[in-house]
This record gives C-alpha cells, sequence and structure tokens, in this order.
C-alpha cells in the first residue's frame, strides 16, 4: 500500500505541476482516444512501472477542473481541506449504512447535516442524508411528497393522476425523477418563467387550480435555487404560501445555489426556506468539494424513514436507528461524502464557508462589469448570481465555446433562456482572482481576433 501511495504522491506532483503549465489539457478526439492512450486491457497485467505511466499519461490528458481556465460547469478548483476529507474516506472506506461499519464517520455526516439544519433554523425534529449527486437528492424529495400525499404509495403503487409543479427553467432531473417515482413525465407541469427565469407564482397557482378541476392530485411544487443556466432564484415565500394553501409538499432544488445558505450576504436569496419541506443542496459545486457531496435535509425526519427505512437483519444489527443511517438513505452500501464537507467546514469555519460564497460573487461582478462596460459583448446576466450570461461580437456561442475546447484554450459552456443562446461563464472557483477573470476575457478576445477564418468575420 505504502508503494501505491508513493506513486499517488508522484502522480499528483506531476499533476500539479502540469496544471501550471498546461492549464488546459490538450483536447483529444474522442475517435482518437483509443489510439492516443493506452486504455486497453489486457489478460495478464503490467508492472507498477509501466502503470505508472500509463497512470501519468492518462491523468495528465484527462481535462482539468481545478485550474483558472476551467469555466464550464457549476463546479471547479479544488478546496484543499475537502480533498483531503475526500482522500481519508477513500482510505477509510467505511459504508455508512451503519453504526457498527462507520462509527464516528456516523457522527461526522450527522453533525453536518444537524447543522445545516440549525442554520435554515429548523428544530430537532428535522433531519437529512446525503446521495450520489442533486439529481438523486431531488429524487429523494419527490418521493417523499408522493408519500406524504399518500402513504399506501409505497405498498400499493402509484393508484392516482399526481401531478409536480416546477419552472420551464428548472433543472432536467425533475422530468427524469417523476418517470422514476411512477409519477410520469406528463405529469409534470412546466410553469412558465418571468423575464429572469423565475417560476411565474400566478401561473402556478392557476396551474394547480386547472388541474384540481381537471381531476389530478398536485403532490409536489419544486423551487430552484438557482436556476441552471441564468442562476435565478424562485421565489420561496410565495410557493410556501401556495404549497400551504393547497396542502403541497414544497421541496427546493438548490443543488446549484443552495450553498447561499451560509453566507449572511447572500442568504436572503433563499429567503423563507425555512418554510419549505425538502432542501437539496449540492457541497460540490458553490462550496467546492470534490464530486459528489449532495445533501437533503428535511423539515419532518418523520417523511425520510416513512419512505426510506425497511428492515434487513442482515444489516441492521447493533445500535439506535438514529446510528444507522441505511434506515433513511436511498441507497444501501454508500460512500462517505459527509467527511469531505466536514473537514473543510470544520477547518475554514462557518465562516470561511461564507467567504468562499462571497468570493464567487465578488469574482461574478468582475466578470459582469467587464461585459456590460465593453461594447463587443451583449449580456444576458441577472444581478446576483455567479453565472455571467453573454455573446461575444454576435458569434455564435456554440461556435466560440467548441473553438476554444478543441484548441484547448478554455472551458467554458453555453446555454439558452427563452429565445437567446449565449456564453454561460460559471465564476464557480473560489480559488480565482480577478485576474483569472480577465484572463478569461484576454483569452477569448485574443483568440477569435487570431482566428477570424474560424468565426467567418
Ligand atoms: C447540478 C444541478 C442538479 C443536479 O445535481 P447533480 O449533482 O449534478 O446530479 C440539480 N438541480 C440544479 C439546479 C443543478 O444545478
Amino acid at each position: 500500500m505504502k508503494q501505491s501511495l508513493e506513486t499517488f504522491n508522484r502522480l499528483m506532483n506531476a499533476l500539479l505541476e502540469d496544471e501550471q503549465q498546461n492549464p488546459v489539457s490538450k483536447h483529444i478526439p474522442a475517435t482518437d482516444l483509443y489510439d492516443r492512450l493506452d486504455l486497453s486491457l489486457q489478460a495478464d497485467g503490467i508492472d507498477t512501472k509501466n502503470l505508472e505511466k500509463a497512470l501519468k499519461d492518462i491523468v495528465l490528458a484527462t481535462p482539468k477542473t481545478a485550474t483558472p481556465s476551467f469555466f464550464n460547469q457549476l463546479f471547479g478548483g479544488r478546496q484543499e481541506h475537502a480533498i483531503l476529507g475526500d482522500l481519508l474516506a477513500v482510505m477509510l472506506n467505511n459504508s455508512m449504512y451503519t453504526y457498527k461499519v462507520a462509527g464516528p464517520q456516523i457522527g461526522v455526516e450527522k453533525a453536518v447535516l444537524r447543522e445545516v439544519c440549525n442554520m435554515i433554523g429548523w428544530d430537532e425534529n428535522s433531519d437529512g442524508t446525503l446521495a450520489a449527486g442533486g439529481s438523486m437528492t431531488n429524487l429523494m424529495g419527490m418521493i417523499m411528497a408522493r408519500d406524504a400525499f399518500n402513504e399506501r404509495t409505497r405498498f400499493d403503487g402509484v393508484h392516482q393522476k399526481m401531478t409536480v409543479y416546477t419552472s420551464a427553467d428548472s433543472h432536467y432531473s425533475t422530468q427524469k425523477n417523476a418517470a422514476f417515482a411512477g409519477i410520469g413525465r406528463n405529469h409534470v407541469r412546466q410553469i412558465p418563467s418571468d423575464t429572469e427565469g423565475r417560476m411565474d407564482m400566478n401561473a402556478l397557482r392557476r396551474t394547480i387550480e386547472a388541474d384540481i378541476t381537471a381531476g389530478f392530485h398536485p403532490i409536489l411544487i419544486n423551487c430552484t435555487a438557482a436556476t441552471t443556466v441564468l442562476g435565478t432564484y424562485d421565489d420561496l415565500v410565495a410557493a410556501s404560501q401556495i404549497a400551504k394553501e393547497f396542502d403541497i409538499w414544497l421541496h427546493v432544488d438548490g443543488a446549484y445555489g443552495g450553498s447561499v445558505l451560509f453566507s449572511e450576504k447572500y442568504r436572503h436569496l433563499i429567503e423563507g426556506v425555512e418554510l419549505v419541506n425538502s432542501f437539496t443542496l449540492n457541497a460540490h459545486k458553490m462550496l467546492g468539494t470534490p464530486l459528489s457531496c449532495s445533501l437533503i435535509v428535511v423539515k419532518d425526519k418523520k417523511y425520510l424513514y416513512d419512505s426510506f427505512s425497511n428492515d434487513a437483519s442482515y444489516l441492521y444489527q447493533t445500535d439506535h436507528d438514529d446510528f444507522n443511517l441505511g434506515k433513511t438513505s436511498l441507497q444501501c452500501g454508500r460512500r462517505n461524502d459527509a467527511l469531505k464537507f466536514w473537514v473543510l467546514w470544520k477547518s475554514v469555519g462557518t465562516n470561511g464557508l461564507g467567504q468562499i460564497i462571497d468570493k464567487q460573487f465578488e469574482l461574478a461582478d468582475i466578470a459582469r462589469d467587464y461585459v456590460r462596460g465593453n461594447p463587443d459583448y451583449t449580456d444576458y446576466s441577472i444581478d446576483d448570481t455567479v453565472a455571467i450570461c453573454f455573446n461575444y461580437k454576435g458569434i455564435a456561442a456554440e461556435d466560440i465555446c467548441t473553438q476554444l475546447y478543441e484548441n484547448s484554450e478554455l472551458l467554458v459552456g453555453y446555454g439558452s433562456f427563452k429565445d437567446d443562446t449565449f456564453i454561460r461563464l460559471v465564476t464557480v472557483n473560489a480559488n480565482n482572482e480577478k485576474q483569472d477573470i480577465l484572463n478569461f476575457f484576454n483569452t477569448l478576445e485574443a483568440f477569435v481576433a487570431n482566428n477570424k477564418e474560424l468565426f467567418g468575420e
């Protein structure tokens, strides 16, 4: 084992050095992949020296997500303490279903969940769990909503025409999850959003009323905090009034932006979160922990037990259910995703988590000011978000993003809102500085200037 750890250290030193020299890995077209790298598997193994060489080639060719040139998704950078925590979790290799197998790690997970619930303002009756990502924690929210509506569902299956409400700009997991939960994709009502991508609450109310009249059973309102493209936060206070009036479960998909919970300055974006039934947040997005680290917390833990517990005498043999976390989880065997978040939180404190969030908004302001102050750019961004949406010199966003990628310049993606498509720069890497943001624009501009033929200029 020690030898493998030494190999690991050498590989990581090589990676860290390479990140300085080559912040964007050389693009390998997918069609060439197997020719360029030794990925094949054989009947016989190879010696450690050749293994290390093969690994090094693969590691250095892998897209780099921690450098100041990666803006492609809603994660990026490295929080070093979180990395430390995740490496420990790999070595310890516990499974989070029982206290017997995970011991203090159960306490770690419970401490994280407890403190998140406290920060929301929920009492001891609240609880939560972690699952493999935001899509999965959203699924758990939907299943609890379904079972809360009719507790027989988990025994008898779905026999009612249930409907789910989410904004047209929400994450696609709602559709998939409706299929998984037996509700059906056709029973997801996409509520139109306003000019900034916020769910239209009047339309929500009208749609619910029409569905009830038509014999449907509304079971879930899914609010988004924040939307994947523009970064818009739905109005939780208004949604909670409608949810209360019609007695519908209210879930907040905060996978992307729910982490503003930790920022004194930006927490107002999720004002009313204490009023909802369940809330998802991905620490692997704005908080910079490694993938994946997705939490769901519920105001009333009864629903978590009702929907997810199952007796298993081969598994639960000691200790109280409160410490056998398999009683409230989606999976059976479950990776320890809490430790990395705990180590980060322990090391920088709640204030430090707030600073991570605030830094991203600060970088976003720098980027937004740059775009708004430069006539070559068309701005599509809203305020108070870490997604800066723009086009440059009227060039199609898809063309710029793809060319930057294929020429190994920058990794950035594009998105659409209503009739517009634009580049989406996400300032989610809190290790970046102002200069890194300015470098992004400089690189983009120089690339366009030097490759006019690519863009028909
Ligand atoms: C990223 C995201 C998800 C999905 O989370 P995963 O961890 O990628 O499964 C869900 N909702 C929103 C709003 C997101 O941005």
